[in-house]
């Protein structure tokens, strides 16, 4: 606590990111990608012109989104790009979210949602999972007088994704506001809602490069929608910063929405070792929910969440722990390579006796 900081810092209470480790460690703790960038990638970086760093970068990122425009089937004015998905999100919770009103999410989704609602003064109305560790639709669409509805599909971190009909019903019925879709990690098997942009103007759906694309590290996310949301959303980014996307940024997220066997090959990956990992922390004893995302949580009934997740650490082994009442007991695991996964296996075997 600092005399310097104003009253709304004082008050804050900033998203803690899973850590980054310095030293060679097995890291499957913050869900990125095992895999390296579309090989276009190291193309377009190396044929970069490096005078071009002297300029500033187009504000309206037109090319990139262009490029995302093809790959989603939706005109360019139905385009956002920003500086990571978490940064359009948190243009959305200006943009949307700022109503007396609450905004409804599901108890248990991305931890990021708070954050921004304690910074933005947005306050939550929180609604339980259903007994599948599901987010509950009805209770979401059931609410009223709300400044809007958020939510991650697959969600996070239980993996548990809505097929189309059930984000399709919840849309009939909340009309008013907007619905986010966080779709971080809709390519490892789930459904997009995108399609559904032309018929409600009001869903907005987010996604990433950092996970599917192996492109954490570039800072890459979008937002798809109607074009009132898209004006919405770019009155508040520039406000803030006319330039989130660099012209790096720029040139790699074109190159790697290029290559769509790259994609496909590496989302495939996933999902196979994603469902091997499942059979065979299954076989230990663990209970997996069934997941639609590059990652799992699983719990194991004999054996407490956190001395696994601490058994893992000394071995080498990063995996995402949360201490909330509801997770207390489960770890989330990023699937990694196979060859990372039978180490991860290797060791909990060890843990579990
Ligand atoms: C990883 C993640 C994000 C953030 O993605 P970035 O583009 O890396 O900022 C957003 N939402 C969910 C649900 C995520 O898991």
């Amino acid at each position: 606590m600092s005399q310097y900081w104003s009253p709304a810092v004082r008050e804050l209470t900033p998203y803690v990111p899973g850590e980054q480790p310095r030293e060679r460690v097995i890291k499957l703790n913050t869900n990125e990608n095992p895999y390296p960038p579309a090989p276009g990638v190291s193309e377009a970086l190396r044929d970069y012109a490096i005078d071009h760093l002297r300029l500033y970068p187009d504000p309206t990122s037109m090319a990139l989104r262009v490029a995302l425009a093809d790959t989603y089937g939706v005109s360019v004015e139905e385009t956002f790009v920003g500086n990571g998905s978490d940064e359009v999100l948190a243009f959305a919770f200006q943009a949307f979210f700022c109503h007396d009103a609450p905004l409804d999410v599901p108890t248990v989704t991305y931890s990021f949602y708070p954050v921004y609602a304690n910074l933005y003064g947005v306050t939550l109305r929180k609604h339980p999972l259903n007994a599948m560790w599901e987010v509950d639709i009805d209770a979401l669409a059931k609410a009223s007088e709300r400044s809007g509805v958020i939510f991650a599909n697959p969600n996070a971190p239980t993996g548990h994704a809505h097929p189309l009909e059930a984000i399709e019903s919840l849309l009939e019925r909340v009309t008013d506001r907007v619905v986010l879709v966080d779709e971080a990690y809709v390519d490892f098997g789930a459904e997009s809602a995108v399609s559904l942009i032309s018929r409600y103007p009001n869903l907005l759906v987010t996604g990433t490069f950092s996970k599917s694309r192996s492109l954490a590290g570039l800072r890459l996310g979008y937002a798809i929608g109607s074009k009132e949301l898209i004006d919405g959303l770019q009155r508040v980014k520039d406000s803030f910063n006319s330039y989130p996307v660099d012209s790096l940024a720029s040139l790699v997220g074109i190159a790697a929405l290029k290559d769509k066997a790259h994609f496909n090959a590496c989302r495939d990956n996933v999902i196979t070792t994603r469902e091997r990992t499942r059979q065979r922390l299954e076989t230990l004893g663990f209970e997996v929910l069934p997941s639609k995302a590059n990652f799992v949580l699983a719990q194991h009934p004999e054996f407490d969440g956190a001395q696994l997740f601490a058994g893992l650490r000394e071995r080498g082994i990063l995996v995402r722990y949360f201490n909330t009442d509801t997770l207390s007991n489960f770890l989330r695991i990023t699937i990694g390579t196979d060859n990372e996964m039978d180490s991860l296996i290797e060791a909990l075997e060890a843990l579990c006796r």
